[in-house]
């Protein structure tokens, strides 16, 4: 039986296990297959496909790229990207910046605030792609929220004193990037897309114009709606995929396999992503 979880982040992002640790977790929850999809990075796919190998687990590689649809952010999940595209890496590579001067800023403005943090020991601990959590995990470190979800309300998410934007592509232009370099475009969550559903059922139809292949169904943030989606996504002729989110904390991020239960045809499902990933 195949019991895949499509979506997982590591230390290369913002989760909080290394990838080692990852594989060694997915194996201990009857995981069978999974994909490492970190935030604007492929760092950590190397070790990934080596770690999988290891342990007799099959792997896809993955990434989340950040992108942002009428005010709203979008998440699109590549699968089968090449850790080594000279393309994809030049724009994580502007994505990284980004990132730390968006981290910085907003490291300033928190001080401002009356809550500095050690700026240096956050960079110099986090991966490649510096976010919002590394900022929530040191303010509940140091008493100023009671948890990570805490932080981000008080202070972190849009809206608050302390935000600041980042410079996003727009979502039609992350799903063509990752098609034109081989890869399988996904929009990840989409209970997690602050637009109507009948909107997003919209831009679907748009997305798919720019080379869209699949939607992701099983995802915590969808709960409570997955048959809504899942039929949208097979009526649209996307392929279904579906995965925990895991960090390691964080409240629309479920435990690694937890989605694959509620996932009827997970198997058939998986196995059309691997091939259309795989094709190139
Ligand atoms: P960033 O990439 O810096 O904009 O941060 C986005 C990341 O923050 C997401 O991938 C989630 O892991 C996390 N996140 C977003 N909203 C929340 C929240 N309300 N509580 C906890 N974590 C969140
Ligand atoms: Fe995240
Ligand atoms: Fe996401
Ligand atoms: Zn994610």
């Amino acid at each position: 039986m195949i019991r895949p979880d499509l979506h997982l982040h590591t230390t290369a992002s913002d989760g909080q296990y290394d990838v080692w640790n990852v594989a060694r977790m997915v194996q201990r929850a009857d995981v069978t297959l999974f994909a490492i999809t970190d935030h604007d990075t492929m760092a950590a796919l190397p070790a990934a496909a080596d770690a999988a190998y290891e342990r007799g687990l099959a792997f896809l590689p993955g990434v989340e790229i950040s992108s942002a649809a009428e005010e709203s952010n979008v998440h699109v999940l590549g699968y089968g990207v090449n850790p080594n595209d000279p393309v994809l890496c030049a724009v994580f590579e502007q994505m990284r910046q980004d990132r730390i001067r968006r981290i910085a800023l907003m490291g300033e403005r928190l001080a401002e605030m009356g809550m500095s943090l050690p700026m240096d020991e956050i960079f110099s601990s986090a991966g490649d792609s510096i976010g919002r959590p590394h900022l929530a995990r040191a303010l509940v470190k140091r008493g100023f929220a009671s948890d990570t979800g805490e932080a981000f309300h008080l202070y972190l998410k849009r809206g608050c004193p302390a935000y600041v934007k980042r410079n996003l592509p727009d979502a039609a232009e992350a799903v063509s990037l990752l098609r034109e370099r081989g890869a399988a475009p996904v929009i990840a969550h989409p209970g997690e897309i602050h637009l109507p559903m009948e909107r997003i059922v919209q831009l679907l139809e748009q997305w798919k114009k720019a080379g869209l292949m699949g939607l992701e169904v099983y995802h915590p943030a969808n709960r409570g709606h997955y048959a809504e989606w899942d039929r949208i996504a097979r009526e649209k002729h996307l392929l279904v995929t579906g995965g925990s989110d895991f960090h390691g904390d964080g409240t629309n991020h479920g435990s690694i396999g937890e989605t694959a239960k509620e996932w009827p045809r997970a198997l058939h499902d998986a196995w059309a992503l691997f091939r259309a990933a795989e094709k190139k």
